[in-house]
């Protein structure tokens, strides 16, 4: 039952956070691959945030709900190619996968004045492994600037997808470096205060070096199809 996966998960959450002596961190329910009525469901059960790798199975899943739901919230997680830029600025609320300045630009310019201004976060290749999408580090200062530049962007903090090493407890330096990197984004930008960090199998980790949003599917969903 979908209440039920949901209320585990949300102690499991707790129980990490007492653990490690930290504030539990809110819960983003990544909901790619599985169809609206899954985050129909979910919501029911009071679930508000969700996560979508593609733009457009977003926009379809925001529009066949959007009437019955129009308090949730929507994140893209997932790479944003610059040419879909204008559909995602209009889609989402956050856009946590945020790693070049032509694509920040292209939010910017694509999001509706009306509207509230898109949550941003920067992705980052913490671990600067080749061919995986992300800034560097030694760029992020930069293009976080960019960001804050941009009055129609909100700069809320960082996202992070460590390399995925089969045992969790090696993703830890990973994340603790992540922590570092936000703080001092933190102490430099007003309104940063998201720290998208941890997933099914590793929440527990992110959350002891400080995740402030775990991002979460299969635990709440089960398996995705295919
Ligand atoms: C799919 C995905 C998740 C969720 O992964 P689970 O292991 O199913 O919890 C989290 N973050 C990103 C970026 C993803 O692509």
């Amino acid at each position: 039952m979908p209440a039920d996966r949901l209320r585990t998960v949300l102690q499991r959450i707790v129980n990490a956070a007492d653990a490690a002596g930290r504030p539990p961190p809110a819960l983003l329910a990544v909901s790619k691959t599985h169809p609206p009525e899954a985050v129909a469901a979910l919501a029911a059960a009071g679930q508000r945030s969700f996560g979508e790798n593609y733009v457009q199975e977003a926009a379809a899943k925001r529009r066949a709900l959007g009437e019955a739901h129009p308090s949730l919230q929507w994140h893209l997680i997932g790479y944003l190619q610059s040419n879909k830029a204008a559909l995602a600025a209009e889609v989402f609320d956050w856009v946590q996968s945020v790693d070049r300045p032509s694509v920040a630009a292209a939010l910017a310019r694509h999001r509706d004045p009306a509207r509230s201004p898109l949550n941003v976060l920067i992705q980052v290749n913490v671990e600067d492994e080749a061919g995986k999408s992300g800034c560097r580090p030694d760029e992020l200062p930069a293009l976080a600037e960019r960001v804050a530049d941009e009055p129609r962007l909100a700069l809320r903090g960082l996202m992070s997808l460590p390399v995925p090493h089969p045992d969790p407890e090696q993703r830890r330096p990973a994340f603790r470096r992540m922590r570092v990197l936000f703080d001092e984004l933190a102490a430099r930008h007003a309104g940063v205060d998201t720290l998208s960090m941890g997933m099914s199998d590793d929440f527990a980790v992110a959350i002891a070096e400080g995740s402030t949003l775990v991002r979460i599917g299969t635990a709440l969903f089960g398996p995705r199809p295919g």
